[in-house]
């Protein structure tokens, strides 16, 4: 059943390989709903990122709303609050992360991205 070669591999986002897909659902990216859905699913684990979110994304990216450190790609904690658009995650969609450990700052993919 399983087909190699087709899926997708972003080691820095999932251990599995991930499939294209075109969902109308939050990304574990971000928590948001995007208008356009383009992204990757995992289906072992259920796990959807966005296209927009996830493509060439580093594992350490500076951010102009936190320029002193680095900020670096790690899976969020069960509860998540991005500090740049406020959103709280307490459903424990969001996963991932970008993260500076010294001062406690994290933003989720999307924000990260694309800083307001
Ligand atoms: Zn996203
Ligand atoms: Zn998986
Ligand atoms: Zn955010
Ligand atoms: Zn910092």
């Amino acid at each position: 059943m399983e087909s190699e070669g087709e899926g997708v591999s972003l080691p820095l986002i999932h251990e599995h390989l991930m499939m294209p897909w075109n969902d109308l659902r939050k990304g574990h990216c971000c928590g948001h709903f995007l208008a356009i859905s383009d992204g990757y699913y995992c289906k072992i684990c259920d796990f959807f990122v966005h296209k927009k979110c996830v493509d060439e994304s580093t594992e350490y990216i500076e951010h102009p709303l936190h320029s002193i450190h680095t900020l670096k790609l790690l899976q969020s904690k069960l509860e998540f609050r991005c500090d740049v658009c406020d959103v709280r995650d307490v459903m424990g969609i969001v996963n991932l992360c970008y993260r500076c450990e010294i001062c406690d700052f994290q933003v989720d993919l999307y924000c990260a991205k694309y800083p307001p």
